[in-house]
Formats: C-alpha cells, structure tokens, sequence
C-alpha cells in the first residue's frame, strides 16, 4: 500500500533543504521501491502569503490525511510585525496541536567524521548519542491565561501560564520509557522541582510510570544542573525526558555538541506512530537563497520518518549510511566544513542520492 507523505517546505531555507530531501525519497521510488505519494502544501510565512493564514485549511486537511509529514522550517524577518496569531510559527504549532503531536524526539549523535566541528574536545563528544524526547503540545507554550495586560498605575506586565495535567505527563513519560526500551535503558527526567510545583507533579508521574518499565533506570535532575552535565560529560545521558519550554532549550544545546544544528532531525509523533519530520533548526534568513544550507538534517528527518511512521527501518538505514558515506568521501556543506572543500545545499542532495544509488547495485 503507497503511504500518503505530505510535503511542507515552509519558508527561507526551507525550500532548498525540501528540494533535496524530495530527491532521495524519489530515488527511494525508482530504486528501491518505496510507494509514496507525495502532496505539497503551503505553511508558515508562505500559508500566510498565499491564503492569509499561517495553518491553512487545505494544508491541515492535506496533513491530517496523510501517514507522515515532512517539514522544512519556517519564518523570516518580513513576517515578524504580524499579529501573533498570523505569524508563521504560529502555523507549525497548530499544526502540532492539532495534530497531536505531542512527544518530540530529538537525536543529538556525532558522526565521528564531524567531531573537530563540536566546541567540545573530542574525547567528550566522541560517539555521542543522546535522545531527548520534548513534551510538545503542553506547558508554557500553550498555557492559559496569557497576555500582556496594563496594570492600576499604568505599567504593563506580560505573563505566561506553565501547566502540565496529569494525563499529559503521564504520556510523554510512557513514549520517553518506549524509546528507552529500544537504547540503553537510562532515562534522565528534566524538571525545576525545586522551585516549579508543576515540576513536583512532573517528577511524581514520572515516578509513578517508571513501575511500569522496571527495566528502565530513571534518574531526576534539575533543568539548570542538566544544561551544566549537557556541556561537561554528555556521554552519561542516554535518554532525556523533559518539558516544552526546557526541551527546546536543552536540545538546542545538545545540538552544538554534534558540531552543526544543520545535521540534526527531529520527529513529533503521535500516540499512534503519525509524525511530522523535521530539521530542529529554523529558517535561517541569514543564509536563505544562497544554496548553500545544510540539507543533511532534512534527509535525517526523513530516516526517521521511514523508521517511526512508515516501517521502513531498513531504507531508514541506508539513507543513514548513505549520509555517513558522503561523509566519509568529504563532502562538505559550509556549517559544518573546517577548511575542506565546501559544497552546495544540491550537491550535499546529489551526494546522497549518488551514494543511495549505489548501495542499490
Ligand atoms: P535558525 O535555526 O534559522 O538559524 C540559526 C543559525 O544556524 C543561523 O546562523 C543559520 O544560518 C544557521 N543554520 C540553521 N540551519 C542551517 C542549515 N541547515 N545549514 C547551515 N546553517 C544553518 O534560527 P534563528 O536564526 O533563531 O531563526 C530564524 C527563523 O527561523 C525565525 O523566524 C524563527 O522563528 C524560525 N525558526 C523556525 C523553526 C522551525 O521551523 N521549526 C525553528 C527555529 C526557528
């Protein structure tokens, strides 16, 4: 049976690093044999200029039926004087939440070929292979009331609302304990118990569903002492479980440790294995139109997709080699190049399907 991909390019960068993931999942099509069928719609700042709106109708029916959703990045300087509302990261986390997608898995794995690129030595970094799994539909991103609203004497205050039910917590904490099943069975809760009495609910559900995985060994930390363990011995994490707000945080740290944000997939799932694939990072106006993004983090996300929503962990595999091979040969996008010969979003894509193709012979 053909899986139904849907295909959100988004904004900036998100086009180009798109264009290249497109070309291995045809490549998949005529050499491997994958069925897909692949539906393009319009997100982010693009949704916006095209129908007013950064979630389009048609884009959520489009992705609401499709298996799997393969997403670029969006937003951009033009877009930042909208009302929030119509702004184009509001786009992606309503398309989060409407779709449910509540458990993020964000890989942090250094490819040994890359380990000079990460700011740490490389006897920290080497053979890195961190998961952190981000609670994504909940938290302070979503909370109730918010707002910036005036005060008696006439100043303004801005405020946020963090809160976690429990059936929330309960979620994120099983699919946290599913992935560490499948690795090394440590899994590391992030919390501010110390100070956050949603924390203390947070730390006593985990706590609870930890008796359901006895094969599991949780362990609790505090977010600013895990930000701190993150950067002075990585290798001790296995799986990390944690909030909306301190997840997205603690994995943009992780993803200096590997050298580049452009090498880095994610995946949002939900309860039943549907996902949207993405690079974590965003779209880079700073370098959008020049060609010369990373595409490799798309690609990955794209090996995620085959391994969590479509049950292909084999090609899932080999896109993961393939990427180790262009590696190994020397290919180079600028963000993650040390005086090697750099080359371009396109090239990086050739690169990868040439090395697919010939894992096919
Ligand atoms: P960013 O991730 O877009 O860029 C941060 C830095 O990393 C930039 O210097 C950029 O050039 C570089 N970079 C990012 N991806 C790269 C790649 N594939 N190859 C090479 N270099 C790469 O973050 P930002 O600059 O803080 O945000 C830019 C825009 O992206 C904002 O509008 C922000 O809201 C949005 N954003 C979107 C997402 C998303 O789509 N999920 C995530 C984060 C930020």
């Amino acid at each position: 049976m053909s899986s139904k991909i849907a295909v959100l390019a988004g904004d900036g960068i998100g086009v180009e690093i798109i264009a290249e993931a497109v070309k291995v999942i045809q490549c998949l099509q005529q050499d491997f044999g994958l069925a897909a069928e692949l539906e393009y719609a319009a997100i982010g700042g693009a949704g916006y200029d095209q129908y007013g709106k950064p979630l389009p109708d048609e884009t959520l029916a489009i992705c609401e039926q499709a298996d799997a959703i393969l997403f670029g990045a969006i937003g951009g300087p033009e877009y930042e004087d909208l009302q929030r509302e119509l702004r184009p990261e509001k786009g992606l986390l309503n398309l989060r939440s409407a779709l449910s997608l509540f458990s993020n898995l964000r890989p942090a794995i250094l490819y040994p070929q890359l380990a000079d690129a990460s700011s740490l030595k490389s006897e920290l970094v080497a053979g890195l292979d961190i998961m952190i799994v981000r609670e994504l539909t909940g938290g302070i991103y979503f909370g109730q009331p918010r707002g910036i609203r005036e005060l008696e004497n006439g100043e303004r205050e801005g405020f946020n609302t963090l809160v976690y039910a429990e059936h929330e917590i309960e979620r994120i904490a099983r699919s946290a304990f599913d992935i560490a099943m499948l690795r090394n069975r440590k899994l590391c809760s992030v919390d501010k118990a110390n100070v956050l009495e949603v924390s203390e609910l947070w730390r006593e559900v985990l706590t609870r569903v930890a008796g359901e995985y006895p094969q599991v060994e949780l362990s609790h930390m505090y977010v600013d002492n895990a930000s701190m363990q993150l950067v002075r011995a990585p290798k001790q994490f296995d799986v990390i479980v944690t909030t909306n707000l301190f997840g997205d945080i603690l994995s943009d740290t992780a993803a200096m440790l590997t050298g580049s944000i452009g090498m880095l997939p994610s995946a949002s799932l939900d309860k039943n294995g549907k996902g949207l694939y993405e690079p974590v990072h965003g779209s880079a106006p700073d370098i959008a139109g020049k060609g010369i993004a990373n595409p490799l983090a798309t690609i990955l996300s794209l090996a995620m997709m085959l391994r969590y929503s479509l049950q292909q962990a084999e090609l899932a595999q080999q896109i993961e080699t393939a990427v180790g091979n262009v590696l190994n040969q020397g290919f180079r996008t600028a963000d993650i190049a040390e005086g090697e010969h750099t080359v371009s979003t396109a090239d990086m894509g050739d690169a990868v399907v040439a090395a697919l193709r010939a894992s096919a012979k």
